[in-house]
Formats: C-alpha cells, structure tokens, sequence
C-alpha cells in the first residue's frame, strides 16, 4: 500500500470518526433540546391552567361572599332589603292616593299591604306605634290592639320602640331570644323597625338569623352549581369533614363523607385538599377523576379555595389528559425533525469528509508525497551515485543494463563498453598521497563526462577503475570516443600542485555485443581481457 493511499485511509478513518462523534454529540442535544421545548411548553399550558382555574375559583368565591354578605351581622343586611322592599311599595301607595282618599282609607290600604306582604315562606311585617301598641300583627293576631310595654312574646315591641326613641335614626336593628316550645330550645331572633312617618307607625319583621343563612348558603349552592367556565369547567363545594356539600354531576356524593375516597394512584383527594386549605388557605392539588359523564379517571389539576365562614372549600379543576396527548403529538413531530435534521447532518458530514478529503489529500500529495518522493529521489541517487566522481556505481551498473540489453537486443542495436584502469595509480598515491589521488580520479572522471554522448552512461567500478556503456554504436564508433579520451587526457591529464604536477595515462579495453553476447558480465570480460592486453603491452593504451 503507497504512503499516499496509507495518508488518504488515516484521514478518511479520522473524518469518520469526528463525524460520527458530531453526529452523536448532535443528535444528543438536538434530543435533549426538543426534550426541554416539550417540558417548557408542558409547565406553560399547565401554568396557564392553573392561573385559569385561580380565577375561576376567585370569581365562585366572590359570588359565595356576596351571598354570605347579605347576611351582615345577624342578618341586619338581609333584614334591611326586605323592609326597604315593602317601604318602597307603601310610599309609592302612599303618594299616589294621599290626595284622593281619607286617612282612614288610607291607613286601612297600607295595614292591608303591609299583612299581605310576605318572603321566605314565613316571613310577615307587623305594626306598632310609639305608645307600644300593636296595631296588627298578621300572624299573632291575639296581640293586635294591645299594649305591649312589658310582654313576653313579643318582646320586640317595647325593645324597638325604646331604641327609636333613645336613637336619632328612623330604622333600628335588635335581638331578642326565647324560648321556643317547639323546639325545646332557647333561639335568637333579630328583627328590624322601620318608622313610616305619615302615620308614625314602627313597621317591624322579624328572623331567625340561621334560617336565613341556610337559606343563603341555599342558594349561593344552586348559583355556583350552574355556574360553568370553559368547555365544561364546574365547581364543587366540600367541608373540611370532608364532607361533600354540593357536587353539580355525582350527585350520588352530596352529604357524603369523602376522607375514604382515592383515586387510582392512592391520593387521598380530598383529604389532600383539606391539607392545602389548612396550610395556605388556597393551593393545588393533582389526582385522578373520571370526566363529567365518564367513569375512567384521567390526569386533573384542581384548585382549592377555603371560604371560611362556611367552612366551606371551594373547587374548580382541568384535566390534563389533553395536554399529555397534545406532547405526544410534539413528540412526534419533534423525532420527525429529529429525524430530519440528523440526515441533513449525515449529509453534510459526508459532503464535508469529500471536500476535507480533497483538501488534505491535495495538501499531503503536495507538502508531504512530494517531499517524500524528492528524498526517495535523492537516496536512490545517492544508491546509485559514486560520492567522489558522482557517477554511477556498480551497483547502478547492475540495475540499468539488464533493460537496457532486452531493449537493445529486441531492436538489434549494438552495444559497445569501454573498460578504462589509470596506469600505475597506486604509485600516485603512494608519492602524492590519497587526496591528490582523489583529485586525479575526478578530473579523469570530468574529462570522461565532457566527452561522451547524452546517450552513453559512466560507471566507476570501484579504485581507479571506470566502465562506459554507448548504446547504438560497435566498438569501432566507441574506439573512437575512447581515443578522444585519451588524447584529452594526454592533453589536460594533470593535476597541478605548488611544486610540481601529477601526469597521468590509462589503459583501456573496447568491446561491443557483435563480438560479445548481449550480456553485461560477457562484455565485462571481453573488454577487461582487452584491458588486460593493453597493461601487458606497456599501458597507455586503447585495445579494441
Ligand atoms: P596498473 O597500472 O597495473 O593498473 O597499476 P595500479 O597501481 O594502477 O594498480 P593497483 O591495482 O596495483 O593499484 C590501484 C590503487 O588504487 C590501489 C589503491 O590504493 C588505489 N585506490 C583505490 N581506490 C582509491 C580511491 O578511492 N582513492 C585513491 N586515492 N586511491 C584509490
Ligand atoms: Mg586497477
Ligand atoms: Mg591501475
């Protein structure tokens, strides 16, 4: 496998795992945020829900609070409408016939209005005058016509005429109580006079304040039983028994004791709710209910309210069922954008890898490829090079010659080789020493370089010995360039020191593959026996 390709492969394999890990890391928070939106827009609905039901439960609280107002103290404000009702209809009489008929008539029309009149079943006005006379009592009709200053069944009659006089007002408010036969029990009652001015009569009713506060809570219960918000919103009304005071659809729980009742998770609910009422006075509480006309109990949240005067809490809940189906729809649609978003990421991360790959594939080929293949260049040459003449070695000898003989010898070109030794050269050495021999081996070398053919190639066998391939020619051509080697040598052979000069001859060996093989080692021989001919016959001498 090439250094490029092993580079492209670690890249790829880096790329792939970075995206990968991308591709982890985003899917992760792209799931945790659509996770975080689902929570935040399920705490906002029921946050709203609950803000909802809040005022809900505050409007069915002031709706109970103006019932129970109407009660005042003792029922005073209950007391004071009816007697307010009946002054309106006795004054409006009043003025329409005092100039049309006698005070007699008069007096008689308004005695009239005033028994006749009645509320709550048995509620009744009697009259009376300052000197503690009842002028009629509709329902005690033995008292009519007596002086009542110290009597002990109508009480109210000396008690409010003392208080009108003692007091700058024309209505006064007073209480007596008494001891009912009935009942066996002593009971309060408070009662009301009013003067009607015309005649100076002290027109008075009297009730039983806890009558009356029945009465109220009545129909406080009915108002808020009807009362509905949103789609099908209701309240209920229990005490803190529990006891269920008026629930609008399980009827079947009215008056009924709820601490045993839980829902399906075990939430006592309303014993919870008690809990809140007594701790905040208002609060929240969570449990399971079936819908109004159902019987399964789903998700609700409730808000409960003490109204304490009644000791009664108020309730209004949501269910939350809808909310839990509405996230599994966002759920839903979150994972398809999920979904969507990861193969966009795939996609980019494939498309970034491609261009990431390109990028660095083009850098690596031009900063690290090339410098490589420049060193691998530069140690094949230097395998290749003789270090002191730079030319080729043997060991480059070996490597070219074998194609260049398949080569040759398909087209049938001749091959000529010259096999050249420098005469006595150990003697240079000897007398000069090494350096100096160096010299004179690389100056040989140049002249030998300056004098061959681009197509020839030079080798230094090793010592002073040098080979010389010339392809396309025989030994006659190569005969030729060797001699010119050999006059340049005879002409410039000498190196020249501060005293003296080194002179030089070589002896040489021609040979081409018309007499030889196409074989190196056959063309070595020949011309190193020719070179062997030219030592013997007195060197400095070219055998061909
Ligand atoms: P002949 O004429 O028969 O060739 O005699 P010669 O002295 O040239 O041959 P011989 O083989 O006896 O000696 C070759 C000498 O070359 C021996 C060695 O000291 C010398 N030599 C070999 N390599 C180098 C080299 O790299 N540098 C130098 N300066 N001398 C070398
Ligand atoms: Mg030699
Ligand atoms: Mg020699």
């Amino acid at each position: 496998m090439s250094i490029k390709l092993r580079i492209q492969l670690i890249i790829l394999a880096t790329i792939v795992i970075a995206s990968f890990i991308l591709l982890a890391i985003s899917t992760l928070s792209i799931n945790n945020l659509s996770e975080k939106n689902i929570e935040i827009y399920k705490a906002d609905i029921i946050k709203n829900k609950k803000e909802m039901l809040y005022d809900n439960v505050t409007l069915a609280e002031e709706i109970i609070y103006s019932y129970y107002s109407e009660l005042g103290e003792y029922g005073d404000h209950y007391l004071k409408k009816r007697v307010d009702i009946l002054f309106n209809i006795i004054e409006e009489q009043f003025n329409k016939y005092k100039n049309k008929i006698s005070k007699d008539e008069m007096k008689k029309l308004i005695i009239n209005i005033v028994t006749s009149a009645k509320y709550d079943g048995n509620g009744y006005f009697w009259i009376n005058d300052f000197n503690y006379k009842m002028i009629v009592n509709p329902v005690n009709k033995e008292l009519n016509g007596k002086f009542l200053e110290d009597n002990q069944i109508a009480p109210y009659v000396k008690l409010a005429v003392d208080k009108l006089k003692n007091s700058s007002k024309d209505i006064v408010f007073d209480g007596y109580t008494f001891y009912s036969k009935d009942t066996k029990r002593y009971l309060y009652k408070r009662f009301v006079v009013k003067v009607f001015k015309p005649f100076n009569w002290i027109i008075g009713t009297e009730i039983n304040p806890s009558k009356i506060e029945e009465k109220l809570k009545k129909e406080a219960l009915k108002k808020i039983s009807e009362l509905r918000y949103g789609k099908n919103g209701y309240f209920w009304i229990n005490d803190t028994t529990p006891k269920m005071i008026m629930h609008p659809f399980k009827l079947e729980l009215n008056g009924q004791n709820l601490c045993k009742i839980k829902d399906p998770n075990g939430v006592y609910l309303f014993v919870e709710m008690v809990k809140v009422v007594s701790k905040m006075g208002e609060g929240i509480v969570e449990y399971h209910w079936p819908k109004p006309g159902a019987d399964k109990p789903v998700m609700k949240i409730s808000y409960v309210k003490i109204f304490k005067p009644w000791d009664w809490i108020i309730g209004a809940g949501v269910y939350t069922d809808d909310i839990e189906s509405q996230v599994i729809k966002m759920k839903e649609l979150s994972s398809k954008v999920v979904k969507s978003t990861i193969v966009k990421i795939v996609i980019i991360s494939l498309i970034v890898a491609v261009l990431l790959l390109t990028i660095i594939s083009f850098m690596v080929k031009y900063n690290i490829i090339h410098k490589i293949e420049n060193e691998k260049k530069k140690i094949y040459s230097m395998a290749i090079t003789d270090s002191l003449t730079g030319l080729y070695n043997r060991h480059y000898l070996n490597e070219i010659s074998t194609p260049l003989f398949i080569k040759c010898q398909r087209y049938n070109y001749p091959i000529s080789v010259a096999y050249l030794d420098i005469d006595h050269f150990k003697k240079v050495n000897d007398t000069y020493g090494h350096d100096k021999g160096d010299l004179v081996l690389q100056q040989f070398a140049d002249i030998i370089k300056g004098l061959i053919r681009e197509s020839d190639l030079i080798f230094r066998l090793g010592g002073e010995e040098f080979f010389i391939i010339m392809p396309y020619i025989d030994k006659e051509s190569a005969y030729d360039i060797v001699k010119r080697i050999h006059q340049s040598v005879k002409k410039q052979g000498c190196i020249y020191l501060e005293k003296g000069k080194i002179c030089y001859t070589f002896s040489a060996g021609v040979s081409d593959t018309i007499e030889s093989d196409y074989s190196l080692d056959s063309l070595i021989k020949t011309a190193d026996k020719k070179l062997y001919q030219a030592k013997t016959k007195g060197r400095d001498k070219i055998i061909f």
